[in-house]
């Protein structure tokens, strides 16, 4: 869904977000081992430079010459170590967790009802699964890592300069509500941006998705350009969104560090006072000093990180909000091996939404077993809506659809859905090879079935001719394949799921005479022994047909055989005269 979704409460999604490093809590608490070691080696480095100065200036001793390199040497290896260990585990972590959380997202995306897909755009949705979800990661581990090493930094410094002179200390640390407040308020508006910027990107996915999709329409309609200024409407606003927020990140270091600066002079003013004043020592002030100045850099890298760990929790956000999104129930409790194919319909009213109009009202017919039923009515009547009731597609306002005399409701809905073929003028395939697009699921690719099902909808005749045979590729979306070719191993499909209800949208007006007999006769084979649903164009599906249902606007106006309602002299008559010119 386009909109930004409303972050209510950023502790709990951020809590909901490390649940998932729960499990590899072993590796990360390496991490924050590495962790410990490289902010220790930070507050040594201060105690350093006191032994330092005391050894070579205070109270001169030889040993400080090889002492301090080796000493220095041994805290960098640490220094070293502690990097490592702190960057590869959390990172194992975080990929970990990008893995768990696409992998979640995409089982759910498979299991969304249709109705979610309605109002969805598929570019938001391939956005959130690819950029969000990296964005979680980071906030899940580079920013925790950052996060734990360096408080845990300034905690040692701190204690550092406690040590050094605690008067000081208490002077520098009066400063850390000042700055926690405005890190507060960076946060806030890092966090706005974040989910602002993030529906941007997915509305330059979906535009560009959308533009990829359509490249023929745009080609002739000219219409580069066109798409051009629509995709630079996204853009720009794209840009602009990331602007802010790397306008407030740019802001948010300067502003800080000009407290610390304050606090660092006024610090320094008491210090040299003390130095003077022969309170303080030159190896404790300057020793004092470099603890001061090495705070800096972590604080720095402090108030950075909040801009990726609110990017992060306002990803995460988008993502709990299509995972809490109920998808399809499993269904009803009865399972249903195979059904023989009975088809009630029973004062069934469907709306697409509240505020949507009504659909279908008051629809009520019986299509007993083995039947083939053809669906007539003009564009709009309501005869895909009727169709896509019987594998649950959606479920009526009001009626129940039986199945076997049973309301569909009550099946499994995993059963049910085995129960239906359904062939469409758009056939979906997937960028595979033919073998595997027919045995889709349903059989081992390499089975003798496989090959009865292509060559019973005459898929072998074409495929034959392929270098490949059954193993050519069908390129994307089958685009290797003409339009006849597709729709023939979409009938395969169907005739090795073998189901004993069929769908069949049978607008094939494209093809030509040669893939049309090939195609007639591959659906002849299909529909025989099944009950079947026809949303019939051709005259020769509606004459032939067991029975003939005439829609408009949602009702059923008249049911019969052709000669019945030629009869009559109805709306299907008209119909009739009107697209057959007869
Ligand atoms: P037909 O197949 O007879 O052309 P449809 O069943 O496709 O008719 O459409 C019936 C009505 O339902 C139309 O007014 C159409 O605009 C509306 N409609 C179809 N699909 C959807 C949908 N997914 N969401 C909202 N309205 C829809």
């Amino acid at each position: 869904m386009a909109a930004t979704p409303e972050i209510q409460n950023p502790a709990r999604i951020y809590r909901r977000l490390l649940s998932y490093a729960r499990p590899h809590l072993g590796m990360f608490m390496i991490g924050v081992v590495g962790m410990i070691l490289f902010a220790a080696t930070d507050s040594a480095m201060a105690y350093l430079v006191k032994v330092f100065l005391g050894g070579a200036f205070v109270e001169p001793d030889p040993r400080i010459i090889w002492l301090v390199p080796v000493g220095a040497l041994l805290l960098f290896l640490v220094r070293g170590i502690g990097d490592y260990v702190s960057n590869y585990f959390p990172g194992w972590v975080g990929r970990q967790i990008i893995k768990a959380i696409r992998a979640e997202l995409f089982a759910h995306y498979l299991r969304l009802p249709a109705a979610y897909y309605d109002s969805a755009t598929s570019g938001q949705m391939l956005s959130r699964l690819t950029y969000n979800v990296e964005l979680v990661a980071e906030a899940t581990t580079s920013a925790v890592t950052v996060l734990i090493r360096d408080t845990l930094t300034i905690l040692g410094l701190l204690g550092m300069l406690f040590y050094f002179n605690w008067q000081l200390a208490a002077i520098a640390l009066t400063l850390a509500p000042l700055i926690s407040w405005l890190i507060q308020k960076i946060n806030r508006s890092f966090r706005r941006y974040s989910s602002r910027i993030q529906a941007s990107m997915g509305d330059v996915t979906r535009v560009t998705k959308e533009a990829l999709d359509a490249h023929r329409v745009i080609k002739i309609f000219n219409a580069e350009a066109f798409e051009e200024r629509s995709f630079g409407v996204v853009n720009e606003l794209n840009r602009h969104t990331n602007m802010r927020l790397i306008a407030a990140k740019a802001v948010s270091n300067p502003v800080v560090q000009m407290i610390a600066a304050v606090g660092l002079a006024a610090v320094i003013y008491f210090a040299i006072q003390q130095v003077f004043a022969k309170e303080m020592g030159v190896d404790d002030f300057l020793a004092f000093l470099t603890a001061l100045l090495l705070i800096t850099a972590p604080l720095r890298r402090l108030v950075n990180v909040f801009g990726p760990l609110q990017q992060g929790i306002a990803a995460g956000a988008s993502v709990f909000d299509v995972l809490d999104h109920p998808g399809e129930s499993p269904g009803g409790p009865r399972s249903l091996e195979r059904a023989r194919g009975a088809i009630e319909l029973k004062n069934v009213s469907f709306e697409y939404g509240p505020e949507k109009a009504t659909v279908l009202r008051n629809v009520s017919l019986k299509i007993p077993v083995g039947c083939t039923a053809a669906l007539v009515g003009k564009s709009g009547s309501g005869k895909s809506t009727l169709v896509s009731l019987i594998p649950r597609f959606y479920d009526p306002t009001a009626g129940s659809i039986l199945v076997d005399e049973v309301d569909v409701r009550e099946y499994r809905r995993a059963d049910l859905r085995r129960q239906v073929s359904v062939v469409t003028q758009d056939v979906v395939l997937f960028n595979d090879s033919i073998r595997n697009n027919i045995a889709f699921n349903l059989a081992d690719p390499h089975s003798a079935q496989v090959e009865r099902a292509a060559q019973a909808a005459y898929v072998m005749e074409f495929a034959a001719e392929l270098p490949g045979g059954l193993d050519s590729m069908v390129g994307d979306r089958g685009s290797l394949l003409s339009g006849g070719q597709r729709q023939r191993i979409s009938i395969a499909r169907a005739l090795l799921k073998d189901a004993p209800i069929l769908i069949l949208d049978e607008a094939f007006s494209a093809l030509d005479t040669e893939s049309e007999t090939r195609i007639q006769a591959a659906l002849a084979g299909l529909v025989r022994e099944r009950t079947t649903l026809v949303i019939a164009h051709r005259l020769s599906t509606i004459e032939s047909a067991d029975l003939i249902i005439v829609l408009d606007e949602g009702t059923i106006v008249a049911i019969g055989t052709h000669a019945e309602l030629m009869q009559r002299d109805g709306l299907y008559a008209q119909l009739h005269q009107l697209q057959f010119n007869v």
